[in-house]
């Protein structure tokens, strides 16, 4: 049984603040401050450039890959960290539509998180005439499915109503006609229980810095099924995806299986933190996660509808087809959540009209869901939206 008061204690968040955005930035780790100061002071000051021996920084992709690994189902040494989530993305949509030549469809969903979709539109401007990025509603994905798909490229957890897809059913389906399926787990890697071995999904990319703690812009990691990994050519043909990168060779031949997905140099103060994060995580049941995530955001949604008329819920009812967040929906939802923030209870807003709130069970419990509730309520009752400060936009939403 996961021990959540322990996690709880190794998390450094404001005092008075209910935070419910880890879903789209997860909080400071203690352990990460120590950690990156250490990287700094004794590996980087100290070791200078041997420490990519010494201290084991060129490993750290494939080490880090393996922690991530266990939390979403995948074996070791079938995942491997670096760049952004949409770098990640465009490498595993241009390794997956070579294993496909000749068809022409690329199939996603319009609760897709945009820059999916603008890596989707960028790529095949660069592959040129053929190909097509379909784009459905998520409900019809299913159907939509044919012998016309080269790839499936869906992401599991919407981000605006936290809707959850059949990603095993999915990809039967998708396998059935013949396409690859790719999964983006940006809102499932620390969220939901995730099995890519057992759903059979050829490729998953995902982003460390939501549920997993990371920091702001920690590295995006990428699978790839063991069945394919030496098998795929790899787009972004980088030198650290080189099968012998110090051997300095003219031409790119690619590494052995996921170590070809790998670019340039890892930012090594970055994966100290997402390392130090991971740590967070060591005793931890997904399963654990995924019971008390529930009772968390059955209550709030239980709370809210009963306190705050006016709001209505956006996400799914179920608590089984929905991640990790709960969305309400609102007509001055923006306003509504800068008043929120000002009374400490950090969500955030999607537009048009989407008031997102994350339910992370390592730092969150009954009592902050009850807090939040009560904020919540007083400003739906004063109607304190209605205040113009609030109606000021911010760049980040
Ligand atoms: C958060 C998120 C991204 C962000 O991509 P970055 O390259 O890390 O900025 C991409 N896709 C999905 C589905 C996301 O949820």
């Amino acid at each position: 049984m996961t021990d959540f008061t322990r996690t709880r204690t190794l998390f450094d968040l404001p005092e008075g603040v209910v935070y419910l955005d880890g879903n789209s930035l997860g909080p400071l780790p203690k352990a990460a401050c120590q950690r990156v100061a250490h990287m700094m002071a004794e590996e980087w000051a100290k070791l200078l450039i041997t420490g990519w021996n010494k201290a084991g920084w060129m490993d750290m992709p494939s080490r880090i890959g393996d922690r991530i690994a266990r939390l979403i189902g995948a074996p070791a040494k079938s995942v491997v960290m670096g760049d952004t989530l949409s770098i990640k993305v465009y490498q595993a949509l241009a390794s997956a539509l070579e294993l496909r030549p000749g068809r022409p469809v690329v199939l996603s969903d319009s609760g897709n998180f945009p820059s999916d979709l603008y890596m989707a539109q960028g790529l095949l401007a660069s592959l040129g005439r053929d190909y097509e990025l379909k784009v459905v509603e998520p409900e019809a994905v299913a159907d939509a499915i044919d012998e016309t798909v080269a790839v499936t490229m869906i992401t599991e957890v919407d981000y605006r109503t936290g809707r959850l897809h059949d990603m095993k059913t999915l990809t039967k389906k998708a396998h059935e006609a013949g396409a690859v399926a790719i999964w983006d787990l940006a809102h499932s890697a620390g969220a939901v229980p995730v099995d890519v071995s057992g759903s059979d999904a050829d490729f998953a990319v995902g982003c460390t810095y939501k549920y997993l703690n990371g920091g702001p812009g920690a590295p995006a990691f990428i699978y790839v099924a063991p069945r394919l990994a030496d098998a795929i050519r790899p787009a972004l043909s980088g030198w650290l995806g080189h099968e012998a990168p110090f051997a300095f060779e003219r031409d790119y031949r690619p590494g052995a299986g996921i170590e070809r997905m790998r670019v340039g140099t890892p930012p090594i103060i970055a994966l100290a933190s997402l390392d130090a994060a991971m740590d967070a995580w060591d005793g931890v049941d997904m399963l654990d996660i995924r019971a008390r995530s529930i009772e968390l955001s059955e209550r709030f949604i239980a709370e809210v509808e009963a306190r705050c008329p006016g709001l209505e819920l956006a996400s799914p009812r179920d608590p089984n087809r929905r991640g990790s967040q709960v969305s309400f929906r609102f007509k001055r939802g923006y306003e509504t959540m800068q008043a929120l923030i000002a009374a400490g209870v950090i969500g955030d807003f999607r537009a048009p009209d989407i008031m997102r709130f994350g339910f992370t069970p390592l730092y969150l419990d009954i009592d902050d869901v009850l807090a939040a509730v009560a904020r919540l309520e007083e400003i739906m009752k004063r109607r304190l939206f209605e205040e113009p400060a609030y109606a000021v936009r911010a760049k980040v939403t």
